[in-house]
């Protein structure tokens, strides 16, 4: 049996990899420090808000996904790059890759979602999700082979009119150009149906300027290599594409889905307020996998903004358990939402400011720049955004 407790983090996205951060810097008795140990399948952590941006070739792999190993550098966290494929939470082990066993005291469940593919015949072989990096490179790829085929068009069916849908049409638009012919296909009245009125006007404006078609009440039968079939009111229309991006769904891993803990419905973890799962005082869960509310007992959506504010609860609960003061109720703050609408377009609704338009853009990467991991990160990056205009001056 180890001296020091020992806290094992699974997933190092905006839930873990800031709790783990923030757990190292609390004022820990050197006695009572635990060993912190994070754990994910990637080497590096991912920005997904600014994915889009690599479509462009705005931002590069390197700026939003910085490789955990330098992330903590100078920190006591203990890294380990392995899928965690099983968790016994009565003995309290974690199995890695099937094989290795860590123990722990506390865990925390911070593995994020995935996007279901295989809900619509053909979209598992055909239809590319847009969540990782790999999503993100396969995407660059497929438009790589299409821009070097040079057809007269490039025909691309984007489902899902929610943030990751309309932000993604708006960058593959930009990429396009002329020859883009993007639609976005979603089963609702209209896109972005849970954002403020003023973002969804203006991400519509921002359709509309790059003709980007909307299919609305508009359902997905199937996916094909180079079609897409879809039902509006009844009737089925079978459309020729190049290309098809999936962004609808959030469906927890099979890791989560087989532990017996308390579940909702979706198989999101329920939690107390303090954020550790009902009815185990040693295990928390935060972000995608977790079942949030506000104070209101309004559900809180599977965003960054929400896995971050938890974070900083999660850390500082796991500190005062194991240093006898009493847990805080996660609180949430909305802060309003930002969305990406192509190249030096954006919008921002909250706090009281409303931004289109270039503005909003930089304000956007300003915000984000300000919220990555790690001052010297978020000084490396900046020191691009500012030296890089006058490298491509330079070298012209
Ligand atoms: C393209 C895109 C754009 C987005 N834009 C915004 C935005 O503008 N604003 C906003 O608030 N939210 C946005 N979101 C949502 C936001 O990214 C998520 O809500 C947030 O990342 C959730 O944090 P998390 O810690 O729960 O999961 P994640 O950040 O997804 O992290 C989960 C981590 O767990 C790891 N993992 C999973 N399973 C295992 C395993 N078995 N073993 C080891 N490691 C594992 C993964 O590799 C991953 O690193 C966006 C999402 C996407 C995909």
């Amino acid at each position: 049996m180890s001296e020091k407790s020992r806290i094992c983090i699974i997933g190092g996205g905006f839930g873990g990899l800031y709790t783990a951060l923030r757990l190292d810097e609390l004022p820990w008795e050197s006695r009572q420090k635990p060993e912190i140990t994070l754990i994910d399948k990637s080497d590096r952590f991912l920005f997904s808000p600014l994915l889009y941006e690599l479509i462009t070739e705005e931002m590069q792999s390197w700026e939003i996904a910085p490789p955990f190993a330098e992330l903590l550098a100078n920190t006591g966290i203990i890294f380990h790059q392995s899928s965690v494929t099983d968790i016994d939470i009565e003995a309290k082990k974690v199995t890695l890759d099937g094989d290795k066993k860590i123990d722990y005291d506390k865990l925390v469940l911070s593995t994020g979602g995935k996007t279901p593919v295989d809900i619509v015949p053909g979209a598992k072989e055909h239809a590319i999700p847009f969540r990782s990096l790999s999503d993100a490179y396969r995407l660059q790829e497929k438009l790589r082979l299409l821009e070097e085929a040079n057809p007269d068009k490039i025909r691309v069916a984007v489902v899902g009119g929610g943030y990751s849908g309309v932000e993604l049409a708006c960058k593959l638009a930009n990429r396009l150009g002329e020859k883009g012919r993007i639609r976005i296909i979603d089963r609702g009245e209209q896109i972005l149906k849970d954002s403020s009125d003023f973002n969804r006007e203006t991400a519509i404006k921002a359709l509309e300027k790059n003709h980007i078609w909307q299919d609305l009440e508009t359902e997905v039968a199937q996916v094909t290599a180079d079609s897409i079939s879809l039902v509006y009111k009844g009737q089925t229309d079978i459309i020729p594409v190049d290309l098809v991006l999936w962004t609808v769904g959030n469906q927890v891993s099979q890791l989560i889905d087989k532990l017996p803990l308390a579940k909702n419905d979706q198989q999101l973890l329920k939690i107390e307020s303090t954020l550790q799962v009902q009815g185990r005082d040693d295990i928390y869960a935060l972000g995608d996998v977790a079942d949030c509310y506000d104070t209101e007992g309004k559900p809180l959506p599977a965003t960054a903004q929400v896995a971050f504010q938890q974070s900083d609860y999660c850390a500082w609960n796991l500190w005062a358990a194991a240093t006898n003061r009493p847990l805080l109720s996660f609180r949430y703050q909305p802060l309003g939402e930002m969305m990406t609408l192509g190249i030096d377009n954006a919008t921002i609704n909250g706090l009281g400011l409303k931004l289109d338009g270039p503005m909003a853009y930089v304000a956007r990467r300003l915000i984000y720049l300000y919220r990555l991991p790690t001052l010297k990160h978020q000084l490396t990056v900046g020191l691009n955004w500012i030296t890089q205009p006058i490298v491509e001056l330079l070298s012209l």
